[in-house]
């Protein structure tokens, strides 16, 4: 009897947990599984901005997907998806195309720039291994082209974070810590550097406890980081950027480096495969199928489930893909052993950490508040804990973070 074809797009958080679930539910004889992605190894997007900054080197970021799949059952293919056409049941790639009965799409998000001019061309976002590495060789080419210009620019030495949410709060967390070693690698004077981080709402870290924002602020000032709050980036210049408070209060901000850490979407790929989708994301089934779409199954970033406590998109994070990844394992079994009833999937929230550099963090986990080397301590352990629910003790003791002091 011909096997049934699950196709399983990324190796992210939530494809990662989905085909190594997947390999421990299904007999090697009850399915042909085929994992698809970009590069052969898989990064961990919840410590991009340490590789960004450059408090962390991009290979601890990293490990290779091989490691972690049984490959006597889970087949892995290096290559980029380019287009899911779903009445032929196929995945076209760069190079090649793959047929399926079942799909789960597991491409993660992208940046959303929501229309603003000159964003996309002139600042960067921290998206993946490439963009992290990136972001942090620009900032030290900064540092290094200060001193040897005669005419000292100091724009150069002014780094724009667009948006003081879960990523850009991160990453000002470890600009923190890691200006001042740039200062002292380049002779450059720490009272040259601006930080400035431009955010539209009303608050930082927006949907945060108020007492934990006001911790994470004070950090963030006492390490030279300037906020302005309830202004909005109208344009990203080759120059910087443009801001406006308000309709008349427009004003320049010269900057030799501009995040952009704001917004997300689905992969383009969703949209581009004729999904029906908010700013690229489906709006699943409890089941986590797509609407109409009976084999298949969107996970993580690029899929939208509503909390009904509160009407509102649940926001897009790693602890929700691979609980989602879970589940879909287990649905994905159970249609393999002809079971009609599929599991309902349920956002079991264990609270939440933002770092605030190494040392530093503040969050809520097991409903109680946090902050300070306690919550960094917490931090480090979900991290370990995401390494351990996909390659186990293996991986943590190789991957993990053990610097809790
Ligand atoms: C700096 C930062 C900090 C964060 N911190 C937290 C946190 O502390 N806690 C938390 O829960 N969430 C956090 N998040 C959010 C979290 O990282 C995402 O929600 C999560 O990564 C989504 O998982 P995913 O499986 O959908 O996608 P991803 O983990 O992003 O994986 C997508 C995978 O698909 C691959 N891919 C993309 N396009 C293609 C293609 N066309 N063909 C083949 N492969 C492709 C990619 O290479 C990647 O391997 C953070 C995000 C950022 C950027």
């Amino acid at each position: 009897m011909r096997k049934p074809k699950i196709v399983i797009l990324g190796a992210g958080y939530g494809g990662l947990m989905t085909a190594t679930r997947l390999q421990k539910a299904v007999g090697a004889n009850e399915a042909e599984i085929t994992l698809v992605n970009k590069n052969e190894y898989h990064y961990e997007t919840t410590w991009l901005h340490e590789a960004s900054a450059g408090t962390l080197h991009h290979d601890r970021v990293r490990y290779d997907i091989s490691k972690v799949i049984d490959r006597n059952k889970v087949e892995f293919i290096q290559g980029t998806a380019v287009e899911i056409k779903t009445e032929e049941k196929k995945v076209l790639l760069e190079k090649g195309e793959l047929e399926y009965d079942y799909l789960v799409v597991a491409l993660g998000g992208e940046s959303e720039t929501f229309g603003i001019k000159g964003l996309k061309e002139y600042a960067y976002s921290i998206s993946n291994i490439n963009s992290a590495r990136q972001i942090r060789e620009h900032i030290e080419y900064q540092f290094a082209t200060y001193n040897t210009e005669k005419e000292k620019d100091d724009t150069r030495l002014t780094i724009v974070v667009g948006g003081a949410g879960f990523t850009g709060i991160e990453f000002l967390g470890e600009l923190g810590n890691r200006i001042p070693e740039l200062c002292k690698e380049y002779d450059v004077d720490f009272e040259k550097v601006k930080i400035i981080c431009v955010e539209a709402a009303p608050m930082v870290l927006p949907g945060f406890d108020p007492e934990l924002v006001e911790y994470a602020v004070a950090h963030l000032e006492k390490k030279g980081v300037q906020f302005r709050i309830g202004t909005a980036i109208k344009e990203g210049t080759p120059e910087g950027i443009i801001v406006a408070k308000g309709e008349n209060d427009v004003e320049e901000i010269k900057a030799g480096t501009v995040i952009w850490a704001a917004g997300i979407r689905g992969n383009a790929i969703i949209e581009k495969s004729g999904f029906e989708a908010m700013r690229g994301r489906v709006k699943v089934e409890a089941d986590l199928r797509a609407p109409g779409h009976d084999n298949v199954f969107i996970v993580g970033d690029s899929s939208l489930m509503i909390n009904e406590e509160i009407n509102r998109p649940y926001p897009p994070t790693a602890q929700i893909a691979m609980q989602q990844g879970e589940v879909v394992a287990r649905n994905l079994a159970a249609l393999i052993h002809n079971k009609s009833e599929l599991e309902s999937f349920t956002y079991d929230n264990k609270g939440t950490v933002c770092s605030l550099g190494e040392h530093d963090a503040i969050g809520v986990a097991f409903g109680k508040k946090m902050v300070g080397t306690k919550a960094s301590f917490m931090k480090k352990m979900i991290d370990n804990r995401a390494l351990y629910m996909i390659g186990g003790a293996s991986l943590v003791a190789k991957k993990g973070k053990f610097n809790v002091l």
